[in-house]
This record gives structure tokens, sequence and C-alpha cells, in this order.
């Protein structure tokens, strides 16, 4: 019978970026299906964002707050930007790390596949745009560090150690500052007084 007929034209290949086709079915129906598979495709798709962390905290006799070294990691909280997939678990990301992506066109400081859409996504630390927080951005937020994403958003930060600082007049250093409590504070020597961080809290802003 003529309404079993139908046209099925396919192209494709299986290469380097998986199995990459187009197709076209022309139905008994008369309805058209059209199928294009491209793994090289959505990667183009996926869209680079900028997030900046933004941190505010009361300082007491101290400046330069700061994340300490190529190792400090930055614990946070991923958001797939495809499916909405939220993790409830704390990842980090460092300087350290870094991983390249398909293409080998560039790296990031972490590559993962969401685990309910398998979307590959990315973070990466703008290394550059790292600031230390000083006496004058106390109480205000301040952004001090910028994220590079790629189908990702990250939707909760947790300062944990590894921040160092200086005494604001004595340019004492503190090291092994650790945040998590969101107070540390300390004695300084050559001033006689106590120092501070107090009140540690954050926000997300796209660049
Ligand atoms: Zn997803």
């Amino acid at each position: 019978m003529s309404s079993d007929f139908y046209l099925r034209y396919y192209v494709g290949h299986k290469g380097k970026f998986g199995h990459e086709f187009l197709e076209f079915e022309f139905r008994p129906d008369g309805k058209l299906r059209y199928a294009n598979n491209s793994n090289y495709k959505n990667d183009v798709m996926i869209r680079k964002e900028k997030f900046g962390l933004q941190v505010k905290a009361t300082l007491e006799n101290i400046s330069k707050l700061r994340p300490d070294g190529e190792d400090f990691r930055w614990y946070l909280k991923l958001k797939c930007a495809n499916c909405r997939e939220a993790s409830d678990k704390w990842q980090y990301i460092s300087l350290m790390e870094s991983v390249p992506l398909k293409g080998g066109r560039s790296s990031a400081s972490m590559v993962q596949k969401c685990k309910l859409c398998s979307r590959e996504n990315s973070i990466d630390i703008l290394r550059d745009t790292i600031k230390p927080y000083n006496t004058e951005d106390s109480e205000r937020f301040k952004t001090v560090v910028h994220f590079e994403c790629r189908g990702l958003e990250p939707v909760d930060f947790q300062p944990q150690g590894g921040f160092i600082a200086e005494g604001a007049e004595s340019g004492t250093r503190f090291s092994e500052i650790n945040l998590l409590e969101k107070d540390w504070t300390e004695y300084d020597e050559k001033i006689q007084k106590s120092v501070g961080v107090y009140e540690v809290t954050h926000q997300f802003v796209k660049i």
C-alpha cells in the first residue's frame, strides 16, 4: 500500500565528536521528521558565562585578606545550566588543577559530566581576577574572583582554610586563616590589639 511508503535520509559518521548524524524521514502520515545529533555543535552552543564571587566581612585591624597560593581550594556548589540539576555536595576547584577541554583549544579547572543530562560542563578560575579584601572594603561586597563557566552555575560558596592577611597598621602576616565559622580572631603582638574577620557573607553576580 502506498501509505506504507516512507523515505529516510541519513548522513553521518562516528568520529572524534561521537556519533554525529543528520536524518530526515518523510512519514506515511505526511509528516517530516528531522534529527540532528552532533556533540561538536552542542559544545559550541553551550555559552560561556562569567560569575563574580562577592564577599562581605567586617575587618578589625586587618587588611589584604586573600587566598594563599595555587593550591587554595574554592569550595562551591554547582548547578547544571542545561537541566537545572543542582548538586548537594561541596566541590572544590583550585589553580593547581587544570583539565584540557575537548578539541584542545583551552583548559578549565574542572570538567564534569552532569549526572542527569550527561552534558559535559566546565568551570575555570580566572587567575588575574583574584583580588584581596582590604580595610576599605570592610562591610561592603567586593568581587574577589571571577569564574568562567560553560554549562554550569555556581550557586553556593563555603570559605574554609587557606586564607592569609596582614595587620592593617603593623603589616604582621597572618596565615592559615580559616573562615568556615564565618569569624576568625587573633592577637597582633606588634600593636597589642586583637585582629579579626567577622560575619563573612557572600553572593554571586553575573558578569
Ligand atoms: Zn544537566
